[in-house]
């Protein structure tokens, strides 16, 4: 079975893991300080503050935004629940906006025709690793007085305009899950351009103490921590970040070979009629974290007959991305481009170890299905 993602995980990351164990540290530590150094480097931003997840972050960056009851979030509904769960956590209101259907972002006009009085914020998603106009965006929020916060979940390594994706940000949130391209098992990241910020975010992923755990076991003296307001647990441990300083030097590598098969698929499945599939957006560059095709118009079957005939063939895809107002937690929207990505799309398998004659299997099987 040709699996949709495998992670590129071996014995350095094992060693790695075991180093940490060995140390006696293994909660949030110097590894979890070094990681978050060495990612905010490679995303371009002033300052990384590791959390437990992608979750997590967003919860942190609409909290640190003051956005609550009473409040607004303009999110695209296509994207993995997450990014709408956030606004709900506060106790604000997420508003479902459209998407462009190359890209899968959102965009100006989308915003502006959900846009309220009431509006606080936008989270804006580099979806499956596609960038989103981020200067577009800038712009729209800028001129509303909203805040835009970049949901980076899938996107570490993708670009904008010749930097990383969310190097202009001043506040992105990072998923390091398995079904993104480095994984701590379960992790996540903020980057910030705000050094208060980023300090204040440091102390609510801690229950809001004002000396680390880890600065007051290497201090020399007598530190006493004060809580002066209500935080969260929201740590990574050293044993994740051990695993993560491995798996971000990988990166690179990772995403130069995940770009060569998208190109190889390009090619491809340009034999099957009426396919189309995502590719860079004019103004940056994906990771291809997620590599999706659209069914053509002229195919009577579903996205689901699809997955089961390459299941029976070998091969193990995914629906397309979802769309969160289509599920029982949340109300329907009137969001036609997103129901068309959503159902229409299909996740083709796509990981660094994958060999071409994997890749010309679930071309062959894909054409076979369709045709
Ligand atoms: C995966 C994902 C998340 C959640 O990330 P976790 O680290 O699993 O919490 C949030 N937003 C988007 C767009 C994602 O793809």
């Amino acid at each position: 079975m040709i699996p949709v993602i495998r992670p590129w995980l071996g014995e350095e990351e094992a060693e790695a893991a075991a180093a940490a164990v060995r140390s006696g540290w293994v909660a949030q530590g110097p590894r979890v300080a070094e990681f978050e150094k060495e990612f905010a480097g490679y995303a371009g931003a002033a300052e990384g503050v590791a959390v437990s997840s992608c979750t997590t972050a967003l919860h942190l960056a609409l909290h640190l935004l003051g956005v609550g009851p009473g409040d607004e979030v303009v999110v695209p509904s296509f994207s993995f629940i997450a990014t709408a769960n956030a606004a709900r956590y506060v106790g604000a209101t997420p508003v479902f906006a459209d998407v462009d259907p190359l890209t899968g972002n959102l965009t100006p006009a989308t915003i502006e025709a959900v846009r309220t009085p009431r509006t606080a914020a936008v989270i804006g998603v580099h979806q499956g690793g596609v960038p989103f106009d981020v200067d577009a965006l800038e712009a729209v929020c800028s001129k509303q007085s909203l805040a835009l916060v970049h949901d980076s979940a899938c996107a570490a390594g993708s670009t904008y305009r010749g930097n990383p994706v969310s190097a202009s940000a001043s506040l992105a949130t990072w998923s390091f899950h398995p079904r993104k391209l480095l994984t701590t098992g379960e992790g996540g990241m903020l980057t910030v351009s705000d050094p208060d910020q980023a300090a204040r975010l440091r102390r609510l992923r801690e229950h809001g103490m004002s000396v680390s755990a880890a600065d007051r076991h290497t201090s020399s003296g007598v530190k006493l921590e004060s809580y002066d307001e209500v935080g969260f647990n929201y740590r990574m441990t050293d044993i994740q970040a051990a695993i993560g300083l491995v798996q971000l030097a990988k990166l690179p590598d990772v995403i130069e070979r995940r770009r060569e098969l998208a190109a190889r698929y390009h090619k491809l499945l340009a034999e099957i009629d009426g396919l189309t599939w995502v590719t860079d957006p004019d103004y940056g560059t994906t990771n291809y974290q997620s590599f999706w095709v659209v069914l053509p118009d002229s195919y009577e079957g579903t996205s689901v007959d699809v997955l089961e005939g390459l299941l029976t063939r070998g091969v193990s895809a995914r629906r397309g991305i979802m769309a969160s107002h289509l599920e029982p937690a949340y109300d329907k929207a009137n969001l036609p481009v997103t129901e068309h990505l959503t159902s229409r799309s299909v996740i083709l398998p796509l990981f660094h170890q994958m060999a071409e004659s994997e890749q010309d299997t679930v071309v062959t099987a894909l054409a076979e299905i369709i045709r």
